[in-house]
């Protein structure tokens, strides 16, 4: 018996570190959050503390498959690794020959580790000249505004948290999405803090806030805007800290002029007290007990079209009221920003055949597959049939007979039933790999726990052995895991120069030097080293410069002759044992959501004539899928809700709800825009 530290893959932002027991016959036959990592604190959330179920679930693809029925209908057979590679090599050269660019990678966070995520595939899609491919699922509109604002996606310490007297929860629900955040926030409650949650959905978090302010979608830039107008009317704000440390204060107070209380509640579906009592109680925090205020702000604010830009408003309000002073104060999207990447070592741009490659968007790939001269796709990390929007021209564009399809999976997902050629992936018990985090500030090291099943192989070998194949020559493609793994990462940056290999191997962790309030004077990684209201690199660029409120694409107020036929508005957050579309097809965990359903609120299902329990069709011009009701006062009016990311083929219409999502994109970022939706619902 033997015990492995071992790091979170998932795309999550506790990043726990865990300890694997294995067995004298290789088995693992435990796992349980490391009791010593100051964020983790032995704890796992619900999904993984299932993952040995996963790593040995009947399910798991073992060997490589090719195709022998119709795309989409999931009919496979066995071949060997040589088979496989042979026919993929053979195809990717026939096309690299034309137009490597027809070759699109499509690929995200089914592992956040940096070895098996992009490592050695990256490198394999440089080296061939392929697409490359906008990573905008997720994160990049607020990757963007937190660049534009505070120099990268830098924030407060998750384990200061506890400190906070007043923790607001904006677009975000922890106890689904980050229970260590969530735990740090319960022991500031304890210790006697405020919590509010801001979200149009009373979710399990907002359910144990002190208060739940309930905004309509898309509207969170115009509330920011209306706690700065009153923060500034007021004069509740810190002078000294705005003069020192931030630029642009006077253009920024002159457009929240705009945005009265009244205004403001009028577009956001709340009222006018609510604001005055948020921005009041902010005061009270920050000046008249001189204690701290955190913002947790989450990815639901970015999901619609002005998604950068609400994070860039709401991003402000720390630095008016100077929370940076306080070590448990400011803001906490991303605390990424902090680790000195090493990407161009790791990727290897220098490998382009000829010139920059073009950029493909993950987040339409629909239109891609149909209209852009796209050959081939190789899916790793990912199960795009099921996340990506507008789902019915992702299946069209997958389903094309020319088409050349090669996915890298654990299981038969709905993408995999459109593949040509299936690769086995290992799990993360079955390779080794190195993680940072986004969510608080270690670096860890994950090792091999146990051999791969079957004949399962991790990503980076994978890519290896594809480029060998290709009759790649460059030493680089021969790099171990462990080689790879240490060129991740700027070993002589200030955050990490004290780490060492051998702490990291033996502990599985290691925190980066990063002083606990490190914004209090100022010092952000912006070109000014202030929080820029008035952005340096938006101006440059030809944008404006200033944050602003951009209306949803798709609301009632926004787009009355849509909203006449389309008139409500989803919002698709996740379901609590789902990660994205990981851990749908753990058997024990869906019990616990036995099928899709949709939260309306009784007003709009009594006006629809729609029963708890009954089967919905919910629709727009986009599509269309079923699921069923739940009548509940936890959705505003005027909103739906459906728990996400369903495989396709688990539903009893073999849709899930990114048909009816939308490819448009955000202001900045490009990134994709899935609560930005209106659909119309009635009884199946
Ligand atoms: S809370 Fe997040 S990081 Fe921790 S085990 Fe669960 S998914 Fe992984």
């Amino acid at each position: 018996m033997y015990t492995v530290p071992v790091a979170c893959p998932h795309d999550c932002p506790d990043t726990c570190a865990m300890r694997v027991t294995v067995n004298e016959a290789g088995r693992a036959i435990k796992i349980e959050g490391d009791p010593q990592h100051p964020t983790t604190d032995g704890v796992l959330c619900t999904k993984v503390a299932r993952y040995l179920e996963r790593t040995y679930h009947p399910d798991r693809l073992l060997y490589p498959l090719k195709r022998v029925g119709r795309k989409g209908e999931g009919k496979f057979e066995r071949i060997s690794w040589d088979e496989a590679l042979d026919t993929i090599a053979d195809r990717l050269k026939v096309i690299a020959a034309r137009n490597p660019e027809a070759i699109m990678p499509y690929s995200y966070g089914g592992t956040m580790g940096m070895v098996q995520k992009e490592g050695m595939a990256a490198r394999f899609f440089n080296k061939l000249g392929a697409a490359r491919l906008d990573r905008s699922i997720c994160a990049s509109a607020g990757a963007a505004a937190m660049r534009a604002t505070y120099g990268a996606g830098v924030g407060m310490d998750v384990e200061q948290l506890d400190q906070a007297k007043l923790i607001l929860i904006w677009g975000s629900n922890p106890i689904t999405t980050g229970v260590h955040i969530w735990r740090k926030v319960q022991e500031a409650q304890r210790k006697g803090a405020t919590v509010i949650a801001i979200d149009p959905h009373r979710s399990l978090t907002a359910q144990k806030c002190q208060q739940h302010i309930a905004i309509s979608p898309g509207t969170d830039a115009a509330l920011a805007f209306g706690l700065m107008h009153i923060l500034i009317r007021e004069q509740w704000l810190d002078q000294d800290y705005i003069e020192r440390y931030t630029l642009g204060f006077a253009e920024l107070a002159e457009r929240a002029a705009h945005y009265t209380p009244a205004y403001v509640a009028q577009i956001c579906g709340i009222t006018a007290q609510e604001i005055e009592g948020l921005a009041a109680l902010m005061a009270k925090s920050a000046f008249q007990d001189k204690e701290p205020v955190a913002l947790r702000l989450g990815y639901g604010t970015q999901r619609v079209r002005g998604g950068a830009n609400a994070i860039r408003a709401v991003a402000c309000l720390p630095s008016l009221i100077g929370a940076w002073r306080h070590a448990a104060g400011g803001l906490l999207l991303s605390s990424s920003g902090f680790y000195p990447m090493n990407t161009a070592g790791l990727e290897r741009p220098d490998l382009y055949p000829k010139g920059t490659p073009r950029l493909l968007n993950m987040s339409t790939v629909g239109d891609h597959l149909l209209n852009d001269g796209v050959e081939a796709v190789i899916v790793y990390n990912s199960n795009p049939l099921a996340i990506a929007p507008d789902s019915r021209k992702v299946a069209e564009g997958f389903a094309r007979e020319d088409l050349f399809t090669v996915v890298l999976e654990h299981f038969q997902t709905d993408t995999v039933d459109y593949a040509d050629i299936v690769l086995p992936a290992t799990t993360q018990l079955e390779h080794s790999d190195i993680h940072k985090s986004y969510g608080h500030r270690y670096i860890l090291l994950s090792q091999q726990a146990i051999q791969p099943l079957g004949e399962c192989k991790a990503n980076a070998e994978i890519f290896r052995l594809l480029a060998a194949k290709m009759g790649f020559t460059e030493s680089c493609f021969q790099e171990d895991d462990r080689a790879l793994a240490q060129t991740a990462f700027n070993w002589q940056h200030p955050h990490t120069a004290h780490i060492s290999w051998e702490t990291l191997q033996q502990q599985g962790w290691q925190k980066l030097n990063v002083a606990d309030a490190p914004f209090a004077e100022g010092n952000f990684p912006t070109p000014s080293g202030r929080c820029e209201f008035v952005s340096s690199e938006l101006a440059a660029a030809g944008l404006d410069p200033l944050p602003a409120y951009l209306p949803p694409y798709e609301s009632v107020a926004s787009n009355p002759e849509l909203a006449a036929h389309y008139p409500l508005q989803l919002i698709s957050p996740p379901a609590r044992h789902f990660l994205n579309s990981s851990f749908v097809n753990v058997d024990s965990l869906p019990k616990q959501l036995p099928e899709p359903s949709l939260e309306i609120h009784p007003t709009d299902a009594a006006a629809r004539h729609i029963q708890d329990g009954q089967m919905l069709r919910v629709f727009n011009a986009r599509g269309t899928f079923q699921v069923k009701a739940v009548v509940t006062e936890r959705i505003k009016p005027g909103v739906v809700l459906a728990y996400s990311i369903w495989w396709k083929k688990l539903s009893s219409d073999g849709k899930n709800c990114n048909e009816v999502a939308s490819q448009a994109l955000t202001d900045l970022g490009a990134a994709a825009t899935f609560y930005d939706c209106l659909v119309e619902v009635q009884v199946a």
